[in-house]
């Protein structure tokens, strides 16, 4: 037991509590169980409130300043509204965020390849080559698969939403610096550009009646994609029918954990509360998260007060935006119209309903 700050898991939350616990004078160690710090995986988008995070924590991260987010009709092609955005949205690629974090890691220890298969007794960490640790304080960042949320909460049940997500990328000659939502009955799909505007991130979800699969993502055919898709306008499909390799998620819907906390093991990021993708939140309530504990990582309770309100609100209405996507008939034909309608006057009103989520500065 040597680091005042034991950090299970480097993905976005634990390298983020990371940087965030040491520019609080604390040590720090970060075990992880990949071989390296590479981030697979596509785009994220990241918000003003995630964004606040980073320039808190002096991190510049590369990426496409977001100008709108544009809801399009998928099966015709023709637009709703186009929404403009403020400052601070930015579409990056995930490893490139890794990156930008990894690199202010400066006096952590970081483990690789360790895996931690049980916490036991206060936080005693047990690897799976047998060997065992114990943590003065652990943060849990290890995702919605990891040892922590087990520990932490352990018959908390999963729901299958009843919605799968592709995630691919496609390379394009430009794209314009916005995230489109091609919107249509069932599915959807949100398209944004990477780095220099020629890779095309693009996540598609279709509503299934069940998830079989053992893991919860795996690779996919593409023809799979394709034909969900069939029914979109010709863009659309001309776009997917360049897609090489897709990964397909099973969504799961746990809500936020009943508490974060158990002995001297607290959660942060999806082990806490995974975020469904509909409002991309997820990586930057996972940055919020790291940042909050950071400060208040002796009283764990404190930190759970502070969050739990804001993160079940962003979890609810991401759930609600698949739901009004994926609408048919009568009330898609009167949601589109109501869409195009307050295009025309004010199309930056819809989003006025979100700044409780984009305003808010973790940091002040
Ligand atoms: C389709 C899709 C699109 C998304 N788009 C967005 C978006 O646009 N914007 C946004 O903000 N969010 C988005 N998200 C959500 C976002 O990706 C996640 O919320 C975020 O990555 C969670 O980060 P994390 O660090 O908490 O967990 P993870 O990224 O899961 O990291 C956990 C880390 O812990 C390690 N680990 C796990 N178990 C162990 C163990 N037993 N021992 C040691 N190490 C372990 C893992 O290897 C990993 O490195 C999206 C998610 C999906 C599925």
């Amino acid at each position: 037991m040597d680091a005042d700050v034991t950090i299970l898991g480097a993905g976005i939350a634990g390298l983020a509590a990371a940087v965030a616990c040491t520019r609080a004078s604390r040590s720090v160690e970060v075990i992880e169980q990949a071989p390296a710090l590479t981030e697979v995986g596509a785009g994220l988008q990241i918000a003003p409130n995630g964004m606040r995070v980073l320039r808190a924590l002096g991190i510049e991260v590369p990426g496409i300043d977001s100008q709108a987010v544009h809801l399009i009709d998928g099966p015709s092609g023709r637009s709703l509204v186009r929404m403009p955005l403020g400052p601070g949205f930015r579409l990056v690629h995930r490893a490139d965020l890794i990156e930008a974090l990894a690199r202010k890691l400066d006096g952590v220890t970081l483990t690789l390849r360790a895996q931690v298969t049980q916490i036991e007794g206060d936080a005693d960490l047990v690897f799976d080559d047998g060997t065992r640790r114990s943590a003065r304080r652990l943060i849990g960042a290890d995702g919605v698969r990891g040892a922590s949320r087990g520990f932490v909460a352990p018959d908390h049940p999963q729901r299958f939403t009843g919605q799968v997500a592709w995630r691919a990328l496609v390379p394009v000659d430009g794209w314009p610096p916005e995230a489109q939502v091609h919107v249509g009955p069932g599915r959807h799909m949100v398209l944004y550009p990477l780095r220099d505007g020629r890779l095309l991130n693009i996540v598609a979800v279709e509503e299934r009646s069940a998830w079989t699969a053992a893991g919860w993502s795996q690779t996919d055919d593409p023809s799979n994609l394709r034909r969900a898709f069939d029914g979109y306008a010709a863009p659309i499909r001309e776009l997917l029918s360049r897609v090489e390799t897709v990964n397909l998620w099973g969504l799961m819907d746990h809500g936020a954990l009943p508490r974060w906390t158990r002995g001297a093991c607290t959660l942060i990021g999806d082990a806490a509360h995974p975020t469904l993708p509909f409002l991309a939140q997820g990586a930057n309530l996972a940055l919020e998260d790291a940042w909050a504990l950071a400060r208040m990582v002796e009283d764990p309770a404190a930190y759970e007060r502070a969050r739990r309100d804001r993160v079940t609100r962003a979890l609810a209405a991401a759930a609600g935006n698949a739901r009004s996507y994926h609408l048919t008939g009568v009330p898609k034909m009167a949601a589109h119209a109501v869409l195009r309608a307050v295009g025309r006057v004010s199309p930056g009103a819809l989003l006025r309903r979100y700044d409780w989520l984009y305003g808010f500065d973790p940091t002040a």
